[in-house]
């Protein structure tokens, strides 16, 4: 589809529930009728970036701050495993204490005891630290775009450009990782358009995992004030999505449901087969405040793993068991496109 049939689903009215029909029977002949739950771990709050729509970066003062032992890391894992589990999803500000080697570690502890696929998602490194992790059996990466507006980008994300975040993103796939991208919906100045080429951006580059939250603003932010993104608008981008990339895992994304308590319940039927219980152990839950209000950061592990499943079985579908991995095999799928921005830098 091009760019203005995509613009035709964001912005239908009456043929809406078409396209949502469309995508729900894409979700069934692409991914199947199992939901995957995916156990998210948030081990530190420290970030060294200052993105404008989030609550920790570096200038946040008021945020008090948390790191968990390599140990407690793995050992929530484990738990996550015991529970019921295929997927682990250690995820993190972007924060040097844990240096490669220490990341290296704790993905391999994780590897030899147990059978849990392990998705990373911490930022921006070298390609070196990707190899190393990848390496010690890594098998997924999440790195979200956010925008594929170059200008917004750069505004929302200071220091740091599209084109690296590319060049990292095709990195990540070169390495054999399963790679998953994503947009936050609804930032201050992002155009519909935008909105469009984002999705046929993540169909180019051929992602394994492709993800749409709203954007919900912080008190301790730039971007305090500003509305928040339209559930409408993400629930119809997830629509989009799986209509373009009928082979990827799209989350239920938690910043939908903290917007709309029924809006993950929703978005499974719009085309997603991903939700990402938060299985982060109780100290640390409430400090991990990218945005405020986050659905179930006041629930234990077990309470966030129940409300998922209520929601899969709610919806009429089933909990995916194993790993549930992408069916399309990890490498380089779609076009090298890093050379089409600017700020490109050598490997
Ligand atoms: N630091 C890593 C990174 O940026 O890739 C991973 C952690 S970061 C907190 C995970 C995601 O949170 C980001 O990719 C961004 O899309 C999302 N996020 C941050 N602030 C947000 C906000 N105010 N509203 C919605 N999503 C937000
Ligand atoms: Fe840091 Fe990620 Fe938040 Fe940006 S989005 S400030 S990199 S945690």
């Amino acid at each position: 589809m091009n760019v203005r049939g995509l613009l035709d689903i964001l912005k239908a009215e009456d043929e809406f529930e078409g396209f949502i029909r469309a995508a729900d029977e894409a979700r069934a002949r692409g991914v199947g009728d199992c939901v995957h739950l995916r156990g998210l771990i948030e081990f530190s709050n420290y970030c060294r970036k200052d993105c404008l729509y989030c609550g920790l970066r570096r200038s946040n003062a008021a945020l008090p701050r948390y790191r968990m032992a390599p140990g407690e890391i793995v050992e929530a894992a484990l738990e996550g495993a015991r529970m019921g589990l295929g997927t682990v999803v250690l995820q993190s500000g972007e924060d040097a204490w844990y240096t490669a080697g220490i990341i290296e570690k704790i993905v391999g502890s994780i590897k030899e005891q147990s059978g849990l696929a392990v998705t990373l998602s911490v930022g921006d490194r070298i390609k070196r630290d990707y190899a190393l992790w990848r390496r010690a059996g890594a098998d997924r990466y999440l790195l979200k775009h956010e925008t594929s507006d170059e200008a917004l980008h750069w505004t929302m994300r200071p220091g740091c450009g599209l084109g690296d975040r590319l060049r990292n993103l095709e990195w990540l796939m070169d390495l054999g990782y399963e790679v998953g991208s994503g947009i936050i919906v609804g930032l201050p100045g992002q155009g519909i358009e935008s909105i469009a080429r984002d999705v046929s951006f993540m169909r180019d580059l051929g992602v394994h995992m492709a993800s749409a939250g709203p954007f919900i603003p912080h008190a301790q932010t730039p971007l305090k004030g500003c509305e928040p993104g339209s559930v409408d608008l993400t629930l119809r981008v997830i629509a989009a999505m799986r209509l373009e990339l009928p082979w990827a895992n799209i989350p239920a994304t938690s910043a939908l449901g903290t917007l709309d308590p029924l809006a993950q319940l929703t978005a499974l039927g719009c085309g997603a087969n991903v939700l990402m219980p938060d299985i982060t152990p109780g100290p640390y839950r409430k400090m991990y405040e990218i945005y405020p209000g986050k659905v179930g950061s006041l629930e234990t592990p077990a309470q966030s793993f129940a409300r998922c499943r209520k929601i899969v079985e709610s919806a009429g579908l089933a909990v995916g068991t194993g790993q549930g991995g992408c069916a399309r095999l990890p490498g380089r799928a779609g076009r090298s496109m890093a050379n089409d921005w600017t700020d490109r830098k050598d490997a």
